[in-house]
């Protein structure tokens, strides 16, 4: 046997290298000229370190944490959030409070089994700290997908269109398979018969197959004024009650946040 094959089948597996020196060696590589072909791996996806045996390169973790985040959908507008780059209002509790749940979650999963609902008016940072969740979870290898309710609801009713690309079956399998999903501005659409049968398939098929659930609703459960419908008026009492058992609810309060940029 060569002493270079005697030396290869030494090899060992050792750890995952940590964040901290992918991003060092991202910096070295980046000086690198030439084909973007990884520089310590030379695009096997195992690399050997030195002395201790052989782990998977990390430039793998990251083309898949790249094609997780591709596959969750998120629109291109939230795509920035994080919960680094949510600010905290000053004396405002449930901000704190709606942070604080969402990086538990983050922090806790997959030992995490119930979901959240984000509930409260536009623009207090609902759908921000949802996607925050999914960026935190894609960092952890969950997949994840979004999905705004109205898109959702409509993206299954094209399904019906023979004309369309889209089988029901696609749209509808990819919503029930994902780990973790965000169904933002739930109530949003016109509740007929159709959409509530629809999303209650949906919420129970998830929370029979014990998958994470993250809602956001513009809709509270108490109504301020009289002409406010709410969040069981516009989704039934049946998806009401099952929001109960299956997530966290979490009122968010305060301003507009875009309204910030007024003059
Ligand atoms: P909602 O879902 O409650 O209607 P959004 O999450 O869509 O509100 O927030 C509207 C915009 O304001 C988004 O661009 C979001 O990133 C930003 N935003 C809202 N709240 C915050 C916050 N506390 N910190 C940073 N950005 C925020």
């Amino acid at each position: 046997m060569s002493s270079n094959l005697a030396r290869s089948y030494l090899l060992r597996a050792v750890a995952d290298e940590t964040s901290d020196a992918l991003q060092e060696r991202e910096q070295t590589s980046s000086t690198v000229s030439g084909p973007p072909t990884c520089s310590f791996c030379y695009g096997t996806g195992m690399e050997v370190v030195p002395g201790k045996g052989a782990r998977r390169c990390q430039c793998r973790a990251a083309d898949q944490k790249a094609k997780l985040f591709e596959a969750a959908r998120i629109p291109r507008r939230y795509q920035e959030c994080s919960l680094q780059n949510y600010h905290l209002a000053k004396d405002n509790s449930s901000q704190l409070q709606a942070f604080n749940y969402a990086f538990k979650l983050v922090r806790g999963y997959p030992a995490i089994d119930c979901g959240l609902l984000f509930m409260g008016t536009v623009g207090v940072g609902k759908t921000h700290l949802s996607v925050a969740i999914l960026r935190g979870l894609i960092e952890k290898g969950v997949s994840c997908l979004f999905y705004e309710f109205g898109s959702l609801l409509k993206e299954i009713q094209n399904s019906y269109n023979a004309a369309s690309q889209s089988s029901e079956s696609e749209v509808l399998s990819g919503v029930f398979e994902a780990e973790v999903l965000v169904l933002d501005e739930l109530g949003a659409l016109k509740p007929t018969d159709w959409v509530r049968d629809t999303v209650m398939q949906i919420i129970n098929t998830r929370y029979n197959d014990k998958k994470l659930t993250i809602f956001t609703t513009n809709y509270l459960d108490r109504r301020r004024s009289d002409r406010e419908e709410t969040l069981e008026e516009r989704i039934g009492v049946r998806l009401r009650s099952r929001l109960y058992e299956m997530c966290q609810t979490i009122q968010v309060e305060g301003e507009d946040y875009r309204r910030r940029f007024d003059m």
